[in-house]
């Protein structure tokens, strides 16, 4: 099991995803989506555990909006 955080910076939004989403694309993302970690949007992980994302986004990232994808995790 492989987990990746997405983080977007200018919409103060955090996201965990399973590796295999379509959006996430092992956190590769969407083509054309920003693929540095560090950049106002990018992807952090891999992680091994869905808690172990969660811990990561809540330190990283204190956003008002965080959570997990509706499509890959709360189907
Ligand atoms: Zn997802």
């Amino acid at each position: 099991m492989t987990f990746y955080v997405f983080h977007a910076t200018p919409m103060k939004r955090a996201r965990v995803h399973y590796h295999s989403c379509k959006h996430c694309r092992d956190g590769q993302g969407q083509e054309n989506q920003d693929k540095n970690g560090s950049g106002a949007t990018g992807w952090d992980g891999p992680f091994n555990s869905r808690k172990e994302a969660e811990d990561f986004m809540a330190r990283h990232y204190r956003f008002e909006d965080v959570g997990c994808c509706k499509y890959c995790l709360e189907s």
